[in-house]
């Protein structure tokens, strides 16, 4: 294991962040090589925990010749929002500085060439100079996974349509019960830029790659029992594709659970303001008109609650983790058989 500090500055005199890339050299030129990030989102640590898992695996395989093909490693890739704190909160979803996403607007490439992307001495803010490194260390990666999490959910990935199903291992590797499969855009997503400079050329550059945002369950779902679980959920697909080689992991069995077009999960608003009450949980099967939320505004008064219905038949993919709604704020993500009536086009959320 090689590793390496990429160094972000600052975005005022003083302050920079520094980025750990861990390199594991593999064996063989023609090997896939897989690129492996977590906690874009800052405050998102069930990656961090299984990649904590996973490198001492990557490390024995390393020693023992057992790496085929080379693996990149960015435990903490988002150094600013891991550190972002207000009033005690964590909070690493959007850049503080300049209210951003940290996973929109990365930079799509037309080809994989890292001179198109800018430096760390660019004048731009760090966390568009993060972006872009983030790109240039993706690229040459035939396998790449985004580390995520959701609120409270199941675990599942994102799919480029066009690489679907061929990389359902991924989904069955990782035991997840959905797959959504996104089509033209996701808002510039990272999953989006690590696709795009292969994507846009010939359809065989396409052959074989791998690319999704991994959502490893919900943000309070870090322990040593799932960090192992996903660490080698990881490494069985690592293995499924060659990346490694281990004789004791057994082939995978096909991926059967949901796979569905993003078109088809519907974002469940909040009608009114008001206390959270959950009738339904991540992995649970409603009909259409079923209960999912009851929103208290005047709790025990007549009228006091209003309680929100299923819109068609589907899964509950994920819900909120916190209790308090405003107007019009997602409760949850259902994902049905057919087209959500709110479907829009780009990723599901801000
Ligand atoms: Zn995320």
């Amino acid at each position: 294991m090689r590793k390496s500090i990429e160094v972000i500055r600052g975005n005022s005199p003083g302050t920079e962040w520094r980025l750990s890339v861990l390199t594991f050299e593999g064996r063989s030129a023609d090997a896939p090589r897989a690129y492996l990030q977590a906690a874009l989102h800052g405050n998102e640590l069930p990656g961090v925990a299984a990649l904590h898992m996973l490198i001492p695996m990557l490390r024995d395989a390393e020693r023992d010749g057992r790496l085929r093909g080379t693996v990149t490693v960015v435990p903490h890739a988002n150094p600013i929002g891991l550190g972002q704190h207000l009033f005690g909160e964590h909070l690493g979803r959007f850049a503080f500085g300049s209210r951003t996403n940290f996973n929109r607007n990365f930079p799509l490439l037309a080809a994989p060439d890292p001179s198109a992307l800018i430096d760390d001495a660019a004048s731009a803010l760090a966390e568009v100079r993060l972006k872009a490194l983030l790109v240039r260390l993706s690229l040459g990666h035939e396998l790449v996974l985004d580390l995520h999490c959701d609120d409270e959910g199941l675990s599942y990935i994102y799919a480029p349509a066009p690489l679907w199903p061929a990389m359902s291992d991924l989904a069955a590797a990782l035991g997840c019960e959905a797959a959504i499969l996104w089509d033209k855009s996701s808002d510039g997503a990272f999953e989006e830029a690590a696709a795009a400079p292969y994507l846009s050329s010939a359809q065989d550059a396409a052959a074989g790659r791998v690319v999704s945002t991994v959502e490893f369950r919900g943000r309070a779902d870090v322990s040593p029992d799932l960090a192992r679980a996903d660490a080698e959920g990881l490494y069985r697909f690592l293995v499924a594709r060659g990346v490694l080689v281990d004789d004791r992991v057994a082939p995978l069995a096909p991926y059967t659970a949901v796979a569905a077009p993003i078109d088809h999960v519907d974002m469940v608003a909040a009608p009114v303001a008001g206390t959270i009450l959950y009738h339904v949980r991540p992995g649970d099967r409603v009909a259409a008109g079923d209960a999912l939320v009851t929103v208290v505004t005047a709790p025990g008064e007549d009228d006091g609650a209003v309680t929100v219905t299923a819109p068609q038949d589907g899964l509950i993919l994920t819900r909120r983790a916190h209790r308090f709604t405003r107007p019009g704020d997602n409760l949850l993500k259902l994902v049905g058989s057919r087209r959500s009536a709110t479907a829009r086009p780009g990723a599901l959320e801000a």
